[in-house]
């Protein structure tokens, strides 16, 4: 039986007081396992984005719990969650948040940097990450002079440098035109996923669905379905696969 990554219960998130309140989770329950690649789409507005960003530790529910690799996430201290987010997680934002005053390598081996690396190593590396992806070319300079495109892949390349257990995408292909994209997001899937990974990816993108695992369907702050398209980490699982994934419905 495959390791649960992270399991979510009954997750509610809201924006806003009164008039203003917008409800952005509905409970919203999820699990999933290491050595699977999971999508989730759905329409514009339907929480995905507030959804990665409950499961990884960024955003605080106002209901609900969340579990990685076993361990209550939002009863961590608030250095043990920046901890648990340094050590486990890889995050690829939709609007990739590059540092403007650091250099394209730099943004790189960030998350090695902080992880203790030797500088020169970090940078050494993370050349080699911008390699991977295209842009060697592009490493000294700063992340404003490069398209949209070419940041989206530097986000990439920062999220996967230190090989996280966990690797959440929003939207990686988005600027992306549709080769690059594929080429992209299939590298990420032959470096990184093996049986002690989990990749969540958030996406619009049917170029790019022949690498998952799962597809979870996201609407109006619920999850709503699941298919079971690629290949599984265990057979043992796609009995089960579609119960877990489904959210409540009220
Ligand atoms: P998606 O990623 O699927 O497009 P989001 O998770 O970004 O959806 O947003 C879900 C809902 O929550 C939307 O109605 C959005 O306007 C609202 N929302 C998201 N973030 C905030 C915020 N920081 N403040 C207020 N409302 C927000
Ligand atoms: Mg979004």
């Amino acid at each position: 039986m495959a390791r649960t990554a992270i399991k979510a219960g009954a997750i509610e998130k809201w924006f806003g007081e009164g008039e203003a309140k917008t409800l952005a989770l509905r409970g919203v329950s999820l699990e999933t396992y290491f050595g699977e690649m999971v999508y989730i789409v759905g329409p514009s507005g339907s929480g995905k984005t507030t959804l990665l960003s409950v499961i990884s530790g960024i955003l605080r529910p106002n209901r609900g719990a969340v579990e990685v690799e076993g361990t209550d996430i939002w009863n961590l201290s608030s250095d043990g969650l920046a901890e648990f987010r340094r050590n486990k997680i890889g995050f690829v934002f939709q609007d990739y948040h590059l540092f403007p005053r650091l250099t394209t390598a730099e943004n790189v081996a960030v998350p090695l940097i902080l992880r203790k690396t030797e500088w020169g190593k970090a940078i050494r590396q993370a050349y080699e990450y911008l390699d991977h992806v295209g842009l060697k070319n592009r490493a000294e300079l700063p992340p404003m002079k490069l398209s949209g495109g070419e940041q989206q892949r530097v986000a990439i390349a920062r999220a996967i440098i230190s090989q996280p257990d966990i690797l959440i995408m929003d939207e990686p292909t988005a600027s992306l035109d549709g080769d690059t994209g594929r080429s992209i997001v299939g590298f990420v899937h032959r470096e990184l996923l093996n049986e002690n990974r989990c990749i969540i990816v958030v996406t619009h993108d049917d170029r790019i669905y022949e690498f998952a695992s799962r597809i979870l369907h996201m609407e109006d702050g619920r999850l709503t379905g699941a298919e079971n398209i690629g290949a599984r980490p265990e057979p043992a699982l796609a009995g089960n696969a579609g119960a877990v994934a489904v959210g409540p419905r009220s």
